[in-house]
């Protein structure tokens, strides 16, 4: 297995457009790493450019120490699977995994038992003699992994490999991923719009949004310390609370004026902002754990009525508009069920102050 660099790698399609802006990133060897980002970021533009697939317009790419950019996509050690499965209906299974060793020339008896290593380690053992008409989405897509997996990849790329199956099977696969990632110790690059999926697979999150990377970072990182407004608003579900306000200092105090309220600054927040160095409009995040939430007044809470709750079972989310308003910006507080809460009440909300993310 073998790490990967990204320097500077920017991809102009035809038409102009810039898809991908000057990527730098370095996957280490063995290390899980996933893409994720809205529709059209440039996920997958970048995958294909690592694949070999789409040319990289400018900036280097290395596989190992090896520069790539001039490599065909045979001759980068990349194996590649893409949401579509696109198993051949017409071979068995154990074909179809075994179709690329079977183009490299691998003899019947090596290739035999590379087929028989992938049915084991993707738990597809005894059907092997199947068409891929007579299996699950979630078998067809082990297959299809089986196939990249016996060429011994350098490094394993993976388009949306669980789109196409149901939410059940989704997090089962996940967790095969999981498995198969640690038993191999393979590097994989793997795509995602789902920000669950990257969170629980990924050694580290690449962020992308319009080309661009936001950050990158292990999932807590990314979690805790969202770089921007977007990365905050993107992991985390249900997602960060956005308050936007304005920041008045004195001498004595810092303010902090929105539609929930009047919220003073304490020592700790006071800090974050001078490090910022940010002032006048700006937009506190704070997160539906990070919040208390009680019909009691609060001296230094943010305020508003209660409206919705939804009940997960484990969780309860509550929704709070700020009072005197029939339509607005929700604050969504997480409790616990037994705490029965009442709706349609006036309420206090506290946040935790260490957990509250401060954007310009
Ligand atoms: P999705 O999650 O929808 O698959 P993505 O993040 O993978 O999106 P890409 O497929 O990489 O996005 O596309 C990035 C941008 O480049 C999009 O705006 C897309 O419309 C544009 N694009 C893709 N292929 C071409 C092309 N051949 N010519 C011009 N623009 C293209």
């Amino acid at each position: 297995m073998l790490g990967l660099t990204l320097k500077h790698i920017k991809k102009v399609y035809p038409n102009g457009f810039e898809a991908v802006k000057k990527l730098s990133l370095e996957v280490r060897a063995g290390e899980f790493v996933s893409f994720v980002g809205p529709s059209g970021c440039g996920k997958s533009t970048t995958l294909r450019m690592i694949a070999g697939l789409e040319e990289i317009s400018h900036g280097e790419l290395y596989i190992g120490d090896k520069k790539a950019n001039a490599l065909s996509p045979r001759e980068r050690g990349i194996a590649m699977v893409f949401q579509s499965y696109a198993l051949f209906p017409h071979m068995t299974v154990a074909a179809n995994i075994g179709f690329g060793l079977k183009i490299q020339k691998v003899p019947v008896a090596e290739r035999k038992k590379k087929i028989e290593w992938a049915l084991d380690l993707l738990d597809l053992d005894g059907l092997g003699d199947r068409k891929p008409a007579q299996l699950s989405g979630g078998q067809r897509q082990r297959v299809a992994l089986g196939r990249a997996l016996v060429l011994d990849p350098d490094v394993l790329l993976l388009d949306e490999p669980l789109s196409n199956l149901d939410a059940k099977l989704r997090i089962k696969m996940r967790l095969e991923l999981k498995r198969i990632h640690k038993e191999l110790n393979a590097t994989i690059i793997y795509v995602t719009h789902d920000q669950a999926e990257a969170m629980t697979l990924s050694d580290r999150i690449a962020i992308l949004k319009d080309g661009d990377l936001m950050q990158c970072g292990t999932p807590t990182e990314i979690y805790n310390n969202p770089a921007n407004e977007f990365v905050a608003g993107f992991v985390g579900s249900p997602p960060m609370n956005f308050i936007s306000g304005q920041l008045n200092s004195d001498k004595e105090n810092m303010t902090f004026v929105s539609e929930y309220g009047t919220f003073i600054f304490d020592h700790v927040l006071q800090t974050k902002v001078q490090e910022k160095g940010i002032s006048g409009p700006i937009t506190l995040g704070v997160r539906p754990e990070d919040i208390t939430i009680s019909t009691q007044k609060a001296d230094n809470a943010f305020q508003g009525m209660s409206i919705v709750t939804e009940t997960l079972g484990s969780d309860d989310y509550v929704s709070v508009l700020p009072r005197g308003v029939k339509r607005g910006e929700l604050l969504t507080v997480r409790i616990k069920p037994e705490m029965n809460f009442p709706l349609d009440k006036e309420v206090w909300m506290e946040p935790k102050t260490e957990k509250i993310h401060v954007f310009s």
